[in-house]
């Protein structure tokens, strides 16, 4: 009785709430808008987060009116991917990301500003509007050697096949983003963004996913999950989550949730749900 007593105690005490600024406002996916809401509500489900978004000016309009104040916030989420953002508002980023604060790169955040240096090494790799050698070396798993390795081959940087469903592999399994998660995992039907290329420097790779050649993918061992640092910043960064349908997966809301928590405060204290997907059985949420 006792020790039930206390539980209900501690779990009455105020909790830290931390502040998450989804940006988006451009982006190559209809699903855009979608998505942030989406991901505002899986983070706030977990109860530890409250979530703002802020919608930069449509493509091609003026950014100059384009300032959030990331210092009211512990994280910002990318969901972006267009226009430059105005110098001060790179500057502003680069600081707040160097300071200590944490960002979440989704999907195809990781295609956006190829000329920005600081970004690129924060999201350590990523693809496409002209990315090659220049932009730093492919990063994969090779079986043969057991690890992953970094590959400077001359070639396109960012690249993806038929959107199917795919195993999720962890690479690090002690992690505090992975614990207690199933080594292999089935995702649902997403695009395995593959050959992507970056600086790649303090980069960890989480998990991985095989991009099949039957597929028009690279036949190479992808990243999937990675965590970098940037200065004292927390990033963490999924290739994960194209469309509606691949934001559902149980795996991709678990490793969302629980990236957020790890660049927020470099633990990871929420439970692995009951439907989280298996090799063999994948897991939607309606
Ligand atoms: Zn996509």
């Amino acid at each position: 009785m006792c020790l039930f007593a206390v539980t209900d105690q501690a779990k009455a005490l105020p909790r830290k709430i931390y502040k998450v600024l989804i940006i988006d406002g451009q982006n190559n996916h209809r699903n855009m808008a979608d998505g942030s809401v989406m991901m505002k509500k899986y983070l706030e489900e977990t109860g530890m987060f409250t979530a703002d978004i802020a919608t930069t000016p449509k493509k091609g309009e003026n950014m100059e009116s384009f300032k959030p104040d990331f210092s009211k916030y512990d994280v910002v989420l990318s969901n972006y991917n267009g226009d430059s953002w105005p110098e001060v508002t790179n500057v502003a980023f680069e600081k707040f990301v160097k300071n200590g604060g944490g960002l979440v790169v989704v999907h195809a955040a990781d295609n956006a500003f190829p000329k920005w240096l600081a970004y690129n090494k924060m999201i350590g790799i990523g693809g496409w509007e002209g990315r090659n050698e220049k932009s730093g070396p492919y990063l994969y798993f090779d079986k043969e050697k057991g690890k992953m390795v970094k590959d400077t081959t001359k070639g396109l940087g960012g690249s993806h096949g038929n959107q199917h469903e795919f195993i999720v592999t962890t690479r690090d399994a002690n992690h505090p983003i992975m614990k207690g998660l199933p080594t292999e995992w089935l995702h649902q039907k997403d695009e395995l963004y593959d050959r992507l290329r970056g600086p790649a420097e303090n980069v960890t790779v989480l998990a991985t996913a095989y991009s099949p050649v039957e597929q028009r993918g690279s036949g190479r061992i992808e990243p999937m999950l990675m965590t970098l640092q940037y200065g004292k910043g927390k990033i963490f960064h999924t290739t994960l989550g194209h469309e509606n349908y691949s934001q559902k997966c149980a795996g991709f809301i678990t490793t969302l949730q629980r990236g957020t928590e790890w660049v927020a405060t470099g633990k990871v204290t929420q439970q692995v749900p009951k439907d989280f997907p298996t090799k063999t059985k994948g897991s939607a949420r309606p």
